[in-house]
């Protein structure tokens, strides 16, 4: 919720100091439903907050739940901006006994839309509407925490910051959101559990590398070259790759922590053995500070086309030659176009509750003047 707007309301009610932090984790630790559900709280100032703090930021209008367990809610701010966050389920076979069969991990927006418009990506059609606050940014973590307990599922273990947007477009809510997330009073994730991903907004990544906590930091790489690389990216324009690799060496500098690069899989594009060499020759300027994603490619309505299982095989065997570690990340709820590059809520959703918004607020005006009280 606001929490801005929770502080106002319950000093105005002059309510005890102590309030804030038991409704903060009332709603943040223990996923209480809403105001009514909140029954430590005296009825009379339940219905106060009722009337005055909505209880969450974004409104869900959407719930679909992909074949393999995942969950997509489509949501909208109250101005009507939509976005999308994904709960990703991860079932754990070789889960040893007393570990979690089953683990969570949700993906969220860091802004309605994306002004960055990288090829193969379906938000980066929907240019940029706005960026999200803090509070929307927790409340989509939120929503899908509820979400689990109705249907009597598991905590959710992980948060990635791979939805709509390039969060260090908007580093400082970003970050404050993640704090929260991060915080004791509020689900209390581990930093190590929280990652943030960007396409190379190099300033971000040189500010991440100065914070005093230690989320993990994902870089979407996705090309050896500046020609490849810029052709798919046009952020590459901006920050060549030399450039972001003196970031990178900066934030290993300061953090000692290794990088994750995700790299997707686009067939005769950038899946060949000359790009993989290229690839680890690049990375092993730094031996040791790198962990490669390969990422199957999800439809989003474009040309490309993802890599074959072998070509990725191939692919990975040559950078593990070269002592490169890498991973082949499973796509998750890609049925219901929640997987890795396919979120874009639908602009026409937005376009509705602006409109309603907007004949609200004339309604509410004219009403306004039709109750002015009549000049004497
Ligand atoms: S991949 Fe990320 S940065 Fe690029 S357009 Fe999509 S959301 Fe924006």
């Amino acid at each position: 919720m606001d929490t801005e707007l929770l502080s106002t309301v319950l000093a105005k009610r002059k309510q005890p100091a102590f309030r804030e932090r038991q409704i903060l984790r009332a709603a943040q630790h223990e996923y209480v439903s809403g105001w009514e559900a909140m029954t430590t709280l005296p009825k009379r100032l339940r219905e106060q907050l009722t009337a005055e703090v909505p209880f969450s930021t974004v409104k869900v209008d959407l719930e679909e739940r992909s074949k393999d367990g995942s969950v997509k809610l489509r949501m909208l701010t109250h101005d009507g901006f939509p976005l999308e966050a994904v709960l990703m389920r991860f079932d754990q076979p070789h889960a040893k006994e007393g570990e979690k069969q089953t683990r969570y991990t949700a993906c969220l927006s860091s802004q309605s839309g994306c002004a960055l418009s990288c090829e193969f990506c379906a938000t980066g059609k929907m240019k940029l509407g706005r960026n999200l606050t803090q509070h929307e940014i927790v409340d989509q973590f939120l929503e899908l925490a509820r979400q689990r307990q109705r249907v009597g599922e598991g905590r959710i273990d992980n948060v990635v910051m791979m939805g709509m947007g390039e969060p260090f477009h908007n580093y400082d809510e970003v970050i404050a959101a993640l704090r929260t997330l991060n915080s004791p009073d509020g689900p209390g994730l581990g930093a190590r559990r929280i990652a943030i991903s960007t396409v190379g907004w190099v300033p971000g990544i040189e500010k991440l590398a100065k914070e005093d906590i230690q989320f993990k930091l994902a870089l979407s790489l996705h090309a050896p070259n500046d020609n490849l690389r810029g052709s798919l990216m046009p952020v590459n324009r901006k920050f060549p790759i030399e450039r972001l690799m003196q970031a990178c060496r900066f934030y290993q500098d300061q953090t000692k922590r290794r990088i994750f690069i995700e790299y997707l899989m686009l067939e005769n594009v950038n899946d060949q053995p000359e790009h993989a060499k290229e690839l680890a020759k690049l990375l092993n300027d730094q031996p040791g500070q790198f962990h490669v994603n390969l990422i199957a490619y999800n439809p989003t309505g474009t040309d490309f086309v993802g890599a074959s299982d072998e070509t990725v095989r191939r692919f990975s065997a040559i950078l593990q030659r070269a002592d490169l570690e890498t991973s082949y990340r499973v796509s998750r709820a890609r049925d219901i176009s929640g997987a890795c590059g396919q979120l874009a809520a639908p602009i026409e959703a937005a376009k509705r509750a602006q409109r309603e918004d907007r004949l609200a607020r004339a309604k509410a005006k004219v009403a306004d003047t039709d109750n002015a009280p009549t000049p004497a």
